[in-house]
């Protein structure tokens, strides 16, 4: 059983979906206006693990994630400029080649970090139609009205908006009087949010717009993940996922415009992923302190040593990001395939097993679900795998057992091969030695280039041979 902390009652609870076997999974995705960074990859890990957890306790899942490429401010009530139109100033590009180049970065840093594709990914962009027939629900039902700049929801209209998730207070930022008439909003409430911006005022050089009921314009940030989920998942769906900082605003709002366009209730579980700091601070664009998976791969560390560094805590709690911790998860993964590797190595007949070792491989797999059916305890199911290679149960049993594990840690066990000679790369090494292939391929030889000079600097030199590129210590 899945018991798994629910973020709306505050409550562990008993996983139990709407339609078994089928579970609707929806994880609010990215803004796509700059780079995805290893702050983002340990939600979307996060994401990846609840998915394949979903998998092993035997549910058919499917995940939606919407990708935000509409550009929007921080928030409603943000005076500061448009993301997507800043990165695009940024960079010297256009929106929507911003757009696309950042949503495929964020894309080939999930691949690189074994994160499974959801199985649709829906772009605001294409979804405006169903965002528009959303609002003008809204607004028949009277829980939304238009003015000359927008047309808002009315917070006033949904009972205990103000209480959701246990807010104590409304955390929308209050717009006072003064702002208001500078930024040129007529809203009836402060906490009202805009579902439709129009392009006048301070947008009237908006770069993405669309027609609508209430003229030229371009929806807020909100409803496109009410829109999307809904379309994809139905009116009521089991899970949803985001970041901390959904908890005060985003979610909150995406549960009144959805409740209050169908009067149904719009998600049964609620799950948010703490932060990756760093020094105390979250790892984030705005406070520039973030790495990408590149800088990753450029100390010579595996991407998938991330996801191992990820895997060591409890997705509720902080995790302090440090180079040196990373380093730490780097050796338990080297060490994880060297064992994976022995016991591969070890020609063994299969025994049949005795009553005693049978017991003892069933309580490993019992341990090791249980810890994740315990709120997703990572850290605690990395602790049966350890606990399982030391222990005395047969080579052959122990290796599937592990290779069992690895469908939910993803930290492909299954590609390693057998017993690695003295000379082998290390595989942060095999891991710059496949970036550079990537780029030679995308003819990208600057950066293949940067690469392989760092290769060469760690000790190592490059054969390109008609099978493919390989890495062998240097021998002079
Ligand atoms: P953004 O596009 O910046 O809104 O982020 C997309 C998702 O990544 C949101 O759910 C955020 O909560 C999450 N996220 C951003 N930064 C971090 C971080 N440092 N640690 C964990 N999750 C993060
Ligand atoms: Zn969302």
């Amino acid at each position: 059983m899945l018991h798994i902390y629910n973020s709306f009652t505050r409550k562990i609870e008993d996983f139990v979906p709407i339609h078994p076997p089928k579970v609707g999974l929806y994880t609010c995705g990215m803004t796509v206006y700059d780079y995805a960074h290893i702050g983002h990859g340990r939600k979307y890990v996060g994401d990846d693990v609840l998915r394949r957890i979903l998998t092993r306790f035997g549910y058919d899942v499917t995940h939606v994630q919407n990708v935000t490429d509409v550009g929007h401010l921080a928030s409603d009530a943000d005076e500061g400029e448009d993301k997507m139109e800043k990165g695009a100033k940024k960079y010297g590009k256009t929106v929507w080649d911003v757009a696309k180049f950042y949503t495929d970065h964020f894309y080939t840093t999930m691949d690189s970090l074994n994160v499974l594709r959801p199985s649709v990914i829906c772009k605001a962009t294409e979804h405006i139609a169903e965002q528009i027939a959303l609002i003008q629900k809204l607004v028949d039902r009277g829980h939304a009205y238009e003015t000359p700049e927008a047309v808002y929801y009315d917070v006033t209209t949904f009972p205990g908006y103000d209480k959701l998730f246990g807010r104590q207070k409304l955390t929308e930022k209050k717009t006072a009087v003064r702002d208001s008439v500078q930024t040129g909003e007529h809203k009836k409430h402060p906490a009202d949010f805009a579902l439709w911006f129009k392009r006048v005022g301070r947008f009237a050089d908006h770069a993405m717009h669309w027609d609508s009921p209430w003229g030229d314009g371009f929806p807020g940030w909100h409803i496109e993940c009410s829109a999307m989920s809904m379309k994809y998942l139905g009116d009521s769906f089991d899970i949803h996922t985001g970041g901390i900082d959904h908890i005060p605003v985003h979610h909150p709002n995406e549960i009144a415009q959805s409740e209050g366009a169908t009067g149904q209730p719009f998600v049964k579980y609620w799950i948010h992923y703490n932060f990756l700091r760093v020094d105390g601070k979250k790892m984030s664009k705005s406070f520039g302190n973030f790495y990408t998976v590149e800088d990753v791969i450029k100390k010579g560390i595996d991407p998938l040593a991330l996801r191992y560094f990820y895997l060591t805590s409890q997705y509720r709690s902080e995790l302090n990001f440090t180079w040196e911790s990373l380093h730490a998860a780097q050796s338990a993964l080297s060490e994880l395939r060297i064992q994976i590797s022995k016991l591969k190595a070890e020609k063994r007949e299969r025994s049949a097993l005795s009553e005693e070792k049978l017991a003892k491989v069933d309580a490993y797999r019992a341990k090791f679900d249980s810890a994740l059916g315990n709120d997703m305890n990572t850290p605690q199911a990395l602790a049966v795998v350890w606990e399982l290679i030391k222990s005395n149960v047969p080579s052959q049993d122990k290796f599937d057992l592990l290779l069992d594990f690895d469908d939910v840690l993803g930290l492909k066990l299954a590609d390693i091969s057998e017993a690695p000679t003295e000379e082998e790369a290390p595989a942060g090494i095999q891991a710059l030695l496949r970036k550079r292939d990537e780029f030679r391929a995308a003819k990208k030889f600057a950066e293949s280039d940067t690469v392989r000079d760092q290769i060469v600097k760690s000790g190592y030199e490059i054969e390109d041979t008609p099978q493919g590129s390989r890495v062998k210590k240097k021998t002079i």
